[in-house]
């Protein structure tokens, strides 16, 4: 095994065999840390925490459409499943958090800030495009002149150990949103798994001083050649595979040209404001801030919940909503991921992730409506 300290393993390459993950796994546990993977649960594969790394989701195939998701049970691959319904953004940016706690007493009104997280999490298994996402999911957090520090106390005790991807989803279409299948960049470590059934392997390429250190729990050689070509081929054919596009070129520009487009009409007839989309989303980061009290009036408490752009709610200003059709929601969001993201952040608000296709329970596809919206003909 080479001593990746001394030769400096960062941009290297190693291999090792299947098992490795449940060493790595392991490690990442009697490390103390909270490792999150792909756990098949209740006909999805979901990302949560593991206390074994007997839990992590293997020989798992999806099937995703439109208004489609399931999970079969299918060979032996760890990591074959693509995504499910989990984003990254629900351990770094939780659905609903306390941000301060008032209690009463004889002697008055207490207020108690919650201390920052002492997470310590390994994210085991993250894919390219939610890797994108949570690099998107930083600059929204932390990169303006508010940072939220909750959010940066958890990202910066993350370990990330992202997988590429060599089977594409039907809903898939990072490889136009130029986020996947495969990584180059924002991991420590990255995996490509190779082979499959008692060939089954796993390229390691190496992006931080962390993720270096960790080679040494592993059992690893050199990759060959032939392993680094068998990742680039797997993650070409991954690409290959993607049936959906949105064309960037051009992009923010269009749909703001496009705010008056009949399609927007067509789409509210089908859109159900459930609010799937964006709670699926990888990059939504929207929430609101509510007063809970017990029934004494003793206690009560300022959290932080997740919201989204589809509830009337929203965009309540003084004297009422501003956006109080569903016409007007839908293309806020779609507006908002496509092109004004981009004067807010220099970037776009999609990956390609296509949760949101698989998710809509009547199957709206964000690259068909974008489509649509560019067509100067209805
Ligand atoms: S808009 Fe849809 S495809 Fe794009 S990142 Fe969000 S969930 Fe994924
Ligand atoms: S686009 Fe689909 S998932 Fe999103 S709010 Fe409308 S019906 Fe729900």
């Amino acid at each position: 095994m080479p001593d990746v300290r001394q030769s400096g393993a960062m941009g290297e390459a190693f291999v090792m065999d299947g098992g490795g993950i449940e060493r790595l796994a392991a490690h990442l546990l009697a490390e103390g840390r909270s490792v999150v993977a792909p756990v098949a649960r209740d006909g999805a594969v979901v990302y949560d925490a593991i206390e074994d790394p007997a839990e992590i989701a293997r020989g798992v195939r999806i099937d995703s459409r439109p208004g489609h998701y399931r999970m079969e049970r299918d060979g032996t691959a760890w990591f074959d499943h693509v995504i499910g319904p989990t984003p990254w953004k629900r351990f770094l940016h939780p659905p609903r958090e306390t941000l301060y706690s008032m209690t009463r007493s004889d002697d008055g009104i207490e207020v108690e800030a919650t201390p920052l997280p002492q997470a310590s999490f390994a994210f085991l298994g993250v894919r390219p495009c939610d890797l994108a996402a949570i690099g998107v999911l930083d600059r929204v957090m932390t990169g303006g002149a508010h940072p939220d520090p909750r959010y940066a106390a958890r990202r910066n005790g993350t370990l990330i150990i992202a997988v590429n991807c060599r089977v594409s989803a039907e809903t898939c279409f990072c490889a136009s949103m130029g986020s996947g299948p495969r990584a180059d960049a924002g991991y420590d470590l990255a995996l490509s798994e190779l082979g499959t059934g008692a060939q089954t392997r796993f390229l390691i390429e190496v992006g931080s001083a962390a993720g270096s250190a960790l080679l040494e729990a592993l059992d690893v050689a050199p990759a060959t050649e032939a392993d680094l070509a068998e990742a680039r081929w797997n993650a070409a054919a991954a690409a290959d595979a993607q049936t959906r596009a949105i064309e960037t070129e051009g992009l923010a520009r269009d749909i703001r040209a496009a705010a008056e487009h009949p399609h927007w009409d067509e789409v509210a007839t089908r859109c159900l404001n459930c609010t799937n989309c964006t709670m699926v989303c990888p990059t939504c980061f929207c929430s609101t801030t509510v007063e809970v009290s017990d029934l004494t009036g003793a206690h009560a408490e300022r959290q932080q919940r997740w919201d989204s752009c589809f509830n009337v709610g929203f965009s309540h200003l003084h004297g009422g909503a501003v956006r109080q059709s569903g016409r007007a929601r839908y293309r806020q969001w779609l507006t908002h991921k496509l092109s004004t993201w981009e004067d807010q952040f220099g970037e776009l608000g999609c990956t390609g992730c296509g949760r949101c296709i698989a998710w809509c329970p009547v199957g709206i596809d964000i690259t068909e409506e974008a489509a649509s919206l560019r067509r100067t003909e209805p």
